[in-house]
């Protein structure tokens, strides 16, 4: 096991001031971004901070003094939390130093986030939907195993910024001499250069490749809805996390069906005599299972029947919306003579006064 004391020269018994203090000291003196040129300071600083990550807290400390093997497996996983550190330590950008001692800044880009559109229909909307999607994704690239190296070639570390993909660069100021970081010239950023570059990426590491995926449609998505896939995107180069894969979801109209949020509206048309007299209809539901209704005797036009939970599935998952059916009364406007007079007939059983010569009105 590693003498975190020795590591940060203090003594079993220092206490947590004093290393906080050798810390501080100590991070300063082996932060990479502070030894260009010396390709061991990384793991020295690592070792340093793995010290004061045990030591600085008072569990883990007591876990150690008693011999206890401790997991470091996700100690330094996230190199956020220990950048956090580094930033209460020091200040916001008091450190000095801009980049993440624990990676090139190659290591820290992400593949690419994609957008692709899934088209589905109202009804897979209503009720959720399996989608194939194809598209194309970056791939690392598999002449080069995603090195950007030529075949029996390998990617070499760059002599300019040893690795850090950034170099340090001084500058005068009122207050003194300045170290900033600059993205490094010669390797853009990577850390790495490439004698010779791969025939199939030209370098680049990825290459674009078809790619199909089956995507959850949740139900309730409407048009304009946006799904987030993690980790579905492209690939990065090698030893990054693939980026996200955004599915933006485009809802076909149904022409049986107007939406509203989560309900559906259908407009149903019955004859004159239809909604005089009642009638049984069959009525769309967006599954396309029919469903039978009554009409009343003697219904009006614009009456709004609710049938409940006919309507789109809910984004929330909980629940549907309903299915309203609007009433429309088709009026004839075209009669024979022989329904003309049966209409005629009907006004003077109820003493109504239609207008005279109907027909010859039309026909102007
Ligand atoms: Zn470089
Ligand atoms: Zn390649």
């Amino acid at each position: 096991m590693k003498d975190y004391y020795q590591i940060l020269g203090v003594s079993r018994d220092a206490d947590a001031e004093e290393i906080k203090r050798v810390f501080r000291q100590l991070a300063r003196e082996t932060h990479p971004d502070a030894n260009p040129d010396d390709p061991s300071a990384e793991a020295r600083f690592r070792e340093v901070a793995e010290a004061y990550e045990v030591l600085s807290d008072p569990d883990k400390r007591a876990r150690y003094d008693r011999g206890e093997t401790l997991e470091f497996g996700d100690l330094f996983a996230n190199f956020g939390s220990l950048n956090d550190l580094l930033g209460s330590l020091f200040g916001g950008g008091g450190f000095g130093f801009g980049s993440n001692p624990f990676g090139t800044q190659a290591q820290q880009r992400s593949g690419q986030d994609l957008l692709v559109e899934a088209h589905v229909t109202l009804a897979e909307a209503a009720g959720g939907a399996e989608k194939s999607l194809s598209f194309t994704a970056p791939q690392g690239c598999p002449t080069c195993e995603a090195t950007g190296a030529a075949p029996g070639t390998i990617p070499e570390t760059c002599p300019q910024c040893a690795g850090h993909g950034a170099v340090q660069v001084a500058r005068r100021t009122m207050l003194g001499t300045m170290a900033t970081l600059q993205t490094c010239d010669r390797c853009h950023g990577r850390g790495e250069v490439v004698a010779e570059p791969c025939p199939t990426c030209q370098g680049a590491q990825l290459v674009d490749e078809p790619r199909t995926l089956t995507v959850g449609i949740p139900a309730g998505v409407n048009t304009g809805s946006r799904l987030r896939l993690r980790g579905e995107g492209g690939e990065g180069p090698a030893g990054t996390r693939s980026g996200d894969l955004y599915v933006h979801v485009v809802v076909a109209p149904d022409p049986r069906f107007e939406r509203d949020g989560d309900d559906l509206w259908h407009r149903l048309t019955v004859g004159v005599t239809e909604a005089i007299l009642g009638t049984q209809v069959e009525v769309p539901l967006i599954n396309d299972e029919p469903m039978k209704m009554d009409v009343p005797a003697g219904t009006q036009p614009g009456t709004v029947v609710r049938v409940p939970r006919r309507g789109m599935g809910r984004l929330n998952g909980r629940g549907r919306g309903d299915l309203l059916v609007e009433v429309r009364v088709d009026i004839p406007v075209k009669l024979s003579t022989e329904e003309e007079e049966a209409v005629r007939r009907l006004a003077e059983l109820r003493s109504e006064s239609p207008a005279e010569g109907r027909s010859r009105r039309r026909r102007r």
